[in-house]
């Protein structure tokens, strides 16, 4: 089976390790999100290529959800005591090392598609990890503060202001511009399946939808997503500031709408949103805390159960019910095995 996800960072981190897990001889491409891309200390960043990278390699500090393990700052204080700004990133040692061999290899004249597989070489993540753009996009976002009305790096609202100013707009800086990565749009022709995670709907996953071309092929595919949202909260983080900023309401009614059909054709919700609906859209509830590597693992496998089940009533080859030389199993069986 071949599967595609969209992915940002922690969330979907996590969650593609219970898909690994649910899934181990399929071949998973993961679509990276690379709008909260950021050049610090002169440095190129990629939080969430990274996250993806760590959390699948083995090498992500568990408990934060991002950054290395067995991490250590003499840099990050050492740059602190030259008053060298921003200090409101958290950069540790091994991490900065990341950083160092990405922009080695940028300055150099690698697209970060390869730059990317490079470093994935050494982590060996189990996923063919590919940013959705080798074109440099930055998600900006359009505050009023002191100093009047103005944008500011994704990062810097994130992380430096918590989210606690309103977000007035959020822009993709460069995404007219933007290509998807080779490998992109070929993976989602080739895919069975593919999976939205419990990514931030705005800045993560409707970030790669905005790269040109990525959305329109997604039609046709079958789409199942993971609602982000639990009981008309965030379940971590300040997902509900990115929707509020967009018009958009923290319940997993408005982000499947937000998604739509045709995008989606499946639509995970926790249990205590059973009653989502959307026409021609399959909903179907179940447990959607990623407590640990199993309970993720089980949101995998109903996501790809969610898929089959679509793709076998809609009678396109879905992965098991393909025959075993790879043609597609017959559109009335299919069928019948929907009921
Ligand atoms: P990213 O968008 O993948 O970078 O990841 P974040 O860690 O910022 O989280 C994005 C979204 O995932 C947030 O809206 C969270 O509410 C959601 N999320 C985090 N953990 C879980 C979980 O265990 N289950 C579900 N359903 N959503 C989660
Ligand atoms: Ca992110």
């Amino acid at each position: 089976m071949r599967i595609v996800s969209l992915a940002g960072g922690i969330g979907g981190a996590r969650f593609l390790r219970g898909l690994r897990a649910a899934a181990p001889d399929a071949d998973i491409t993961v679509i990276g999100n690379t709008g909260d891309d950021i050049t610090l200390f002169g440095l190129r960043v990629c939080p969430d290529l990274d996250t993806v990278m760590y959390t699948l390699g083995g090498g992500i500090n568990e408990e934060q959800g991002w950054g290395r393990d067995k991490e250590s700052h003499v840099v990050k204080e050492e740059l602190a005591a030259y008053g060298v700004e921003p200090q409101w990133f958290g950069l540790g040692d091994r991490d900065f090392a990341t950083h160092i061999v990405r922009t080695q290899m940028l300055d150099a004249g690698y697209p970060l598609s390869q730059v990317t597989e490079a470093l994935c070489a050494r982590w060996e993540p189990g996923v063919r990890l590919i940013p959705m753009s080798d074109d440099r996009t930055e998600t900006h976002v359009v505050i009023t503060d002191e100093r009047g009305r103005r944008a500011v790096h994704f990062q810097e609202w994130w992380v430096r202001l918590r989210a606690s100013v309103p977000a007035e707009q959020i822009i993709l800086v460069g995404a007219d511009e933007a290509r998807p990565a080779p490998g992109v749009l070929q993976a989602i022709a080739d895919a069975d399946a593919v999976i939205l995670p419990p990514s931030n709907p705005v800045v993560s996953i409707g970030t790669i939808l905005q790269i040109k071309g990525i959305r329109e092929a997604l039609d046709g595919k079958t789409v199942v997503g993971v609602s982000p949202i639990i009981g008309g909260a965030p379940v971590r983080g300040m997902a509900d500031a990115c929707l509020t900023a967009i018009g958009v309401d923290t319940t997993a009614q408005a982000v499947l709408e937000l998604y739509g059909s045709p995008l989606v054709n499946g639509w995970l919700v926790a249990e205590e949103d059973a009653g989502v609906a959307l026409d021609g859209v399959r909903v179907q509830a179940r447990p959607l805390i990623m407590h640990d590597a199993e309970s993720a693992a089980a949101i995998a496998r109903a996501a790809l159960d969610l898929a089959t089940e679509i793709a076998a009533a809609t009678g396109t080859a879905a992965g098991t019910t393909g025959t075993t030389d790879g043609t597609p199993a017959a559109a009335p069986r299919a069928a019948e095995e929907s009921r």
